[in-house]
């Protein structure tokens, strides 16, 4: 038995439309029976994703172009110094930085990690021909980021031949981090020419060691750490 939609009149099987408000009547399980169209229009009326090509050739030709001009410029008119090499390292950087997102997905993220290091490098090796030496670079630069990127390049080489999970990523991290420290604390004091003491890494060093015996204490006890996973989801 049915009714009808609009005035609720009953209504026999054989009829089309109701006899009283002429409703076309339609019954969707009924073989053969045509569905009324969808109220909702069928093209999605989205605004297409920009290419990754075009956004490359975007990018690059702004980063190319604001380099050019800014080389013009100091040689043509500031060119009391070689200020404009500033604007090209950081338009390097910022090119090798975008690079696997917008160019080449798929790129290794060790050789990822490598290119960047080397080009906030090269930026810095252009800073020197701003600066009056460049001491500064080879005893503090170039050692600080060459250690960032050994730091960096840990956790792909490790994820490559241990399948790492959160915890042991974090007690890398764990490790790394003091070990940064102490290196940068020391490094700055032999450019300064200070005692090799550490002072300001220790304290990072002490907090680090205590949730590193923490995360091996997890790590090492079963059962914590399959209550820790399901505590915090992972
Ligand atoms: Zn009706």
């Amino acid at each position: 038995m049915s009714y009808c939609v609009n005035c609720g009149v009953e209504l026999e099987a054989s009829l089309r439309e109701c006899p009283l408000c002429h409703t076309p009547v339609m019954n969707p399980r009924e073989a053969g029976s045509k569905l009324p169209p969808s109220p909702y229009p069928t093209d999605k009326g989205q605004v297409e994703v920009v290419k990754r090509k075009d956004l490359g050739i975007l990018v690059t030709v702004v980063l190319t172009a604001a380099a050019a001009t800014c080389l013009c410029l100091n040689l043509l008119v500031f060119n009391a110094s070689l200020w404009s090499l500033i604007v090209i390292g950081c338009c390097l950087c910022l090119f090798v930085f975008a690079f696997p997102a917008i160019f080449y997905s798929r790129m290794p993220i060790w050789l990822t990690l490598l290119a960047d290091g080397v080009s906030v490098a090269v930026c810095l090796f252009l800073l020197t021909f701003v600066t009056a030496s460049d001491e500064w670079f080879m005893q503090l630069g170039l050692p600080i980021v060459a250690f960032l990127t050994v730091c960096a390049e840990v956790f792909p080489l490790l994820s490559h031949f241990f399948a790492l999970s959160t915890l042991p990523c974090a007690l890398c991290l764990f490790i790394e981090i003091p070990a940064f420290c102490v290196a940068l604390e020391l490094r700055i004091r032999h450019y300064l020419g200070q005692p090799a003491h550490i002072v300001w890494s220790a304290v990072v060093l002490t907090v680090c060691v205590v949730i590193d015996i923490a995360l091996i204490t997890i790590l090492t006890k079963k059962r914590l750490r399959n209550e820790v996973r399901r505590r915090l989801h992972f």
